[in-house]
């Protein structure tokens, strides 16, 4: 049986949640509609989504369209986690995006839509609520070429728009205005039109579809997701347009997971399945992690999560028993069919504390739990502070409602910084002699440390020493150097640089007969992995580094009348303005913001902009911060500190 693994993605309140029950129901998959509004629908199941109607965590549903069943996946809305939407694109076969036929394009859905083309996810659109007062399809449609693509194909017509009995009839394939946009794809299949051939039965279907799964068209439907209007129509082109999971494969079983969740105290990881089949009891060796046993399987279907023995490719499936996996992790040979997410780390730190002072251990413990499933949480502990990482005050929020609601534990969050990195701005070498100047480790090392290109991550070369050393003195000097770049000469990462080894020398084993192994005389990993920092932090200061903030994209969508004062509070936050585009009596436009000044720019806008005001943003990338580098409180003893350190750092 074909899969289908669609997205739902949508600003928050376009009707995502609404639609996702609609479609549901439809299918038959509930016996009865639940309402966003009664805070009864089945998707929106943490107390904090139905009180703020905003999905914070991914969930999955799944229904039946004639052969093809259909996983749905309903993705937060909200930038704070537009790096969880990212993760779960990487999973899903299409996504539906959902816009407002009375709001019409916003800034986020322009984020989302980028986040979709960026990773070449196969997409379709809805636009919604053509019942409600003041719904304009058609000029949201206008909106959709101008902002998102130019490649749409509509598929659908509303009559007696804006109204409860608004009805949408479908626009068939052999309609002009479809087929003109499809031959303007094949020029083969318009030529045999041109010339008086007969086209077969499913030959432009056969071109759309391949246009669609290309990510090069996205077709356009309309509906109302609250009465149900045109949602037959969405749901045909689900099966015939969109593209379903490659057939289920042989060979071992591979997949990706994209969420964890707790159900009764038990972890379970939600996976896509992407070769194989899975079955109880087999073992898998999840990031690469040591094997563990899946002790329970559960596969999404109609009734929701239900036991089974195996699953197949394709398939989104729980599973028990995989307690170090975290979100993000494969096992198998799993193949990408598309670019993996770009989005980078949090950009704030934030101190959290319990609103009960007895509460400090329970609380760390929680955390970690979480921190254990989610990577990019960043938990640490500085000077007896615990410290996260997060991308803004939602998703602050929302930390604090699952500590409130699934551990009992109530949190506040103290001061926020902002999460800088120090990128090298030259070439610096630096070396640390076998027995010389006080080194007290029986080891050589030379480094060179040099910048690479944004994006390509710490890189440590053994250089021509590969040959000269024991391999265990290379994996222990690389150890040292990364752990020393995790704070540089401002205590911020290094990222992006290219370190390699220069010189080494170490004191071979005691090879005398009669006389046993002995540290005092011969060299350990031990040596290399406590140099290594000493001669990271003497080359990274001949090299010097440069403090870089995180800067986010925006996207600003604002009544012309306001935009004065607007200009004027994103220029006091450091704003800057790269692109505008006039619509009607709005203006739209994109441009850079310091990720500091976000949170503040979000608070005040309402006010500025007369609650008329839309703005969102994504992780963009770094650069230098002006005026003095700020620094970061350095975790234990400080290399830069040579003689201090050897002191405190005993071999
Ligand atoms: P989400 O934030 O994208 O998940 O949006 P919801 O599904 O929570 O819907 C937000 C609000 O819009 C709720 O009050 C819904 O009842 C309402 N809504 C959603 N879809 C429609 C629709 O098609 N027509 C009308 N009139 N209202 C809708
Ligand atoms: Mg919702």
């Amino acid at each position: 049986m074909p899969f289908l693994n669609l997205g739902v993605l949508a600003h928050v309140d376009a009707g995502k949640t609404t639609l996702t029950e609609r479609l549901l129901f439809q299918a038959g998959a509930l016996d009865a509609l639940g309402s966003v509004d009664a805070g009864t629908t089945r998707t929106d199941s943490m107390e904090l989504e139905r009180r703020r109607g905003i999905t914070i965590r991914t969930a999955v549903a799944t229904f039946d369209v004639g052969p093809l069943t259909v996983n749905l996946i309903d993705t937060p809305g909200h930038s704070d986690f537009v790096a969880e939407v990212e993760r779960a694109l990487t999973v899903l076969d299409a996504a539906v995006l959902v816009v407002s036929a009375v709001e019409g394009v916003q800034p986020q859905t322009a984020v989302l839509w980028r986040a979709l083309e960026r990773l070449g996810v196969a997409r379709i659109v809805l636009v919604n609520k053509v019942d409600r007062l003041g719904a304009d399809a058609d000029a949201v449609i206008e909106q959709i070429r101008c902002r998102l693509t130019p490649d749409v194909l509509p598929l659908a017509q509303v009559t007696l728009s804006g109204r409860r009995d608004a009805a949408v009839t479908p626009l068939s394939l052999d309609d002009p205005t479809v087929t003109d946009v499809i031959f303007e794809r094949d020029e083969g299949l318009m030529r045999r039109w041109a010339s008086g051939q007969r086209l077969r039965d499913g030959e432009l279907l056969r071109v759309a579809r391949r246009e669609v799964a290309a990510g090069r068209l996205t077709p356009v439907l309309i509906g109302s997701a609250l009465t149900g209007a045109g949602i037959d129509l969405l749901m045909d082109a689900f099966s015939e347009l969109l593209p379903a999971a490659p057939d289920p494969s042989a060979g071992r079983p591979a997949g990706v997971v994209f969420a964890v969740q707790r159900e009764d105290g038990r972890r379970r990881c939600l996976i896509r399945l992407a070769g194989g089949r899975l079955t109880i009891r087999d073992r898998v060796a999840v990031g690469r992690r040591r094997a563990a046993t899946v002790t329970g399987l559960w596969s999404s279907s109609p009734k929701g999560m239900q036991p089974v023995e195996s699953a197949t490719s394709g398939e989104i499936v729980a599973v028990a028993g995989l307690d170090d996996a975290r979100i993000g992790d494969e096992f198998g040979r799993v193949v990408h069919r598309r670019a993996r997410p770009t989005l980078g780390r949090p950009v704030f730190d934030v101190v959290v504390e319990p609103v009960d002072p007895d509460e400090r251990t329970p609380m760390y413990a929680a955390l970690a739990e979480l921190a254990d499933i989610d990577p990019l949480l960043g938990l640490r502990r500085v000077d007896g502070d615990v410290i996260v990482s997060v991308y803004g005050e939602v998703q602050q929020e929302v930390l604090a409602a699952i500590l409130a609601d699934e551990h009992r534990i109530g949190v506040r969050f103290g001061s926020v910084g902002i999460a800088c990195v120090e990128r090298i701005t030259r070439v610096g070498e630096a070396v640390e002699q076998l027995g010389l100047d006080g080194n007290p480790y029986l080891a050589t090392i030379g480094l060179r440390v040099e910048s690479a290109a944004p994006g390509h991550g710490v890189e440590f070369r053994p250089g021509i020493e590969r040959g000269r050393l024991v391999p265990a003195f290379i994996a222990a000097t690389e150890e040292g150097v990364r752990a020393a770049l995790a704070q540089g000469s401002h205590g911020w990462p290094v990222v992006d640089a290219l370190v390699t080894m220069t010189a080494s020398k170490y004191c071979p084993r005691q090879s005398h007969a009669h006389q046993r192994f002995n540290k005092a005389m011969s060299s350990i990993g031990t040596d290399f992995r406590n140099l290594a920092p000493v001669v990271v932090a003497a080359a990274l200061r001949r090299a010097g580094t440069v403090v870089c903030e995180p800067i986010h994209r925006f996207e600003l969508d604002a009544p012309v009348d306001a935009l004065g004062p607007i200009g004027g509070l994103l220029a006091r936050h450091g704003a800057s303005i790269t692109a505008t585009s006039p619509d009607r009596d709005r203006l739209r436009c994109v441009g850079e913001v310091p990720a500091a000044s976000v949170g503040s720019i979000t608070r005040l806008l309402p006010d500025i902009g007369n609650g008329e005001a839309a703005f969102a943003t994504e992780p963009s990338h770094d650069r230098p911060i002006a005026g003095a580098p700020p620094h970061r409180r350095r975790r234990g003893p400080d290399p830069a500190e040579r003689l201090a350190w050897f002191r405190d750092v005993p071999r």
